[in-house]
């Protein structure tokens, strides 16, 4: 008994700033869309813990699955073995990937994704002797919190300590449509000015900034400049990747693929920590050769643990299903009739909706973990939904196998929120 005393005995909890932050709340069980506390209170899971859990909570055929496997193979070193559940993997993800991906590299989680992916493009160009040392990303990106990721992030308000420590980046704004050319003359300038190796970027939703929406034709220009200058364009997946914008992969959206994509959260259906890092066949062999040193020299011990990727191609076998599909259809429509409901509220701007990611704006200024959006989060998880808001910006990125009751009651705790406190 008493989580929270023991919890604070020993633990250091992410992104917590333990001397002004609230106790943390004892979770005891999850199910489906819902989050059982120690103390009964129960809490809709409003953004499927951090965008893993699409499938639900304990889904059990994705638990049975990673069950049998645990029995059979638990974990093997994958430098020199390999086993059945890494290359089906490899199978069935290369069937949903975008075509021009051929090879799989594994991680993790997603900042290793996405800093093997940042090594990837340096060193794509370091093997062909040519120097080129600067990553090119989006203005309030998030990548990640090793140092590559850290460095390629835009959003890096906290990180003061480490700056002096960052590899070189330079930035663009997100294209929005009516910004498009000057956002491609400042790349074609900066081009022209700088050694860029690679551009990383989330596709269309710029998840930790807030739910923020980009224009598709604009970054798709913006790919096909950086490829017409050999600048390895690299996909940060790790929030959008897997049915979530409504289509598999938010790089579907877009007509130029990228060389490289960075995959985790809902890689693993919120079973397993893991990460990939994919890459175009022209990326794998810029690294095939007879010298030892143009090899990627980079290796996590838990590479392709076993059970993890069984978790995964349960998770991909559930999200090609016609049920899933029909789930991720239902809720698309029923966030759009939520959409119609508050958009002429004085309080609510800026509504966007990409597949089953919904967002939008209080008109207010708020700090990012100020006092006012602390409120919020304190009013949801009273009224037994987890939403967790970025500033003044509310979302919501429920499971896919969310009920219509369930998204109903998140709905109606949003309504309420803005009728009452605002
Ligand atoms: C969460 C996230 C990451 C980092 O993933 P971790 O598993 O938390 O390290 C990287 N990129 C994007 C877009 C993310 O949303």
């Amino acid at each position: 008994m008493n989580l929270v005393f023991r919890d604070q005995k020993h633990l250091w909890h992410p992104l917590t700033q333990h001397k002004i932050s609230p106790e943390a709340i004892p979770i005891v069980k999850a199910k489906g869309s819902i989050l059982y506390a120690e103390d009964g209170s129960q809490y809709i899971d409003g953004i499927s813990s951090w965008y893993t859990a699409m499938y639900g909570h304990c889904n059990e055929f994705i638990s049975g699955r990673v069950a049998a496997q645990m029995q059979n193979l638990d974990q093997v070193v994958f430098s020199g073995f390999t086993h059945e559940p890494a290359v089906k993997l490899s199978e069935e993800l290369i069937k949903i990937l975008p075509g021009n991906q051929q090879k799989l590299f594994f991680n993790d989680n997603g900042s290793t994704a996405t800093e093997i992916g940042i090594k990837m493009a340096l060193q794509y160009h370091y093997n062909q002797g040519n120097r080129r040392n600067v990553m090119l990303a989006f203005e309030e990106g998030f990548h990640g919190d090793t140092f590559g990721a850290m460095s390629v992030s835009g959003l890096s308000v906290y990180n003061g300590a480490f700056e002096e420590h960052f590899i070189e980046v330079i930035r663009i704004p997100v294209p929005l449509g009516k910004n498009n050319s000057e956002v491609i003359s400042q790349l074609e300038m900066l081009i022209s000015e700088n050694d860029i190796a690679g551009f990383i970027y989330e596709p269309l939703v710029q998840g930790a900034a807030g739910m923020k929406m980009h224009n598709a034709e604009g970054l798709n220009e913006i790919l096909n400049i950086c490829q017409k200058n050999d600048i390895i364009c690299v996909a940060d997946e790790v929030m959008t990747g897997f049915g979530k914008t409504g289509k598999y992969f938010a790089s579907d959206y877009l007509a130029t693929k990228p060389d490289i994509i960075c995959l985790s959260k809902a890689l693993t259906a919120g079973l397993l920590p893991m990460g990939l890092t994919t890459c175009s066949q022209k990326i794998y062999d810029a690294f095939y050769d007879d010298k030892i040193s143009k090899g990627l020299f980079h290796g996590h011990t838990y590479s392709a643990n076993p059970p993890a990727c069984a978790a995964a191609i349960a998770g991909i076998e559930l999200l090609v299903s016609e049920e899933i599909q029909q789930n991720i259809r239902k809720v698309i429509k029923s966030h759009q009739a939520f959409d119609e409901k508050i958009k002429d509220h004085p309080k609510v701007t800026n509504r966007r909706q990409l597949g089953v990611i919904y967002a939008f704006d209080i008109n207010l200024k708020m700090d990012r973990y100020g006092n006012l959006r602390n409120q919020l989060y304190k009013h949801f998880m009273d009224n037994g939904v987890f939403l967790r808001p970025l500033g003044n910006t509310i979302y919501i990125l429920a499971p896919f196998t969310v009920s219509q009751t369930e998204l109903d009651k998140i709905y109606h705790v949003i309504e309420d929120l803005l009728d009452k406190f605002l």
